[in-house]
């Protein structure tokens, strides 16, 4: 099973409310968040209330409703967060390519500086 799904991973704890997070917005479906380690002056984690482990999983079998809040929510945070008309950067890390360190999906929105160029050269 590629996407088996650890419900004990830290997101899922949050959204059991087992751990406290810094809320920007809650849905229905969806649960945005400030980074406890912000990378930017605007680090946002935007995550569904599902159980999916990364994009893939998610955009292939999350329900429409749930594709059309999360997608909505994000578009929200940027509004919210100010980073419209300087710009921003939404990145979603998945397996071990990818460096994802929690597998629950999660979107960063990372804005309020510079970002520099997209990637940098595999360390
Ligand atoms: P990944 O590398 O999986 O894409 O990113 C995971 C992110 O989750 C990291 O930026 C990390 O700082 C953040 N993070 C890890 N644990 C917690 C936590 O308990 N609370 C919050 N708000 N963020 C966390």
């Amino acid at each position: 099973m590629p996407h088996a799904y650890d419900d004990q991973n830290i997101f899922a704890r949050i959204l059991r409310g087992e751990i406290p997070n810094d809320t920007v917005m809650e849905t229905d479906h969806t649960l945005a968040f400030r980074d406890i380690q912000p990378q930017a002056p605007v680090h946002v984690l935007v995550i569904p209330k599902g159980p999916y482990v990364c994009y893939d999983h998610f955009a292939l079998e999350a329900s429409d409703a749930e594709i059309a809040d999360f997608t909505r929510v994000i578009g929200e945070v940027c509004k919210m967060e100010g980073v419209q008309e300087a710009g921003y950067r939404i990145i979603s890390n998945a397996g071990e390519a990818g460096v994802q360190e929690v597998p629950h999906l999660h979107v960063h929105v990372l804005g309020g500086r510079g970002l520099g160029r997209m990637l940098q050269p595999a360390r």
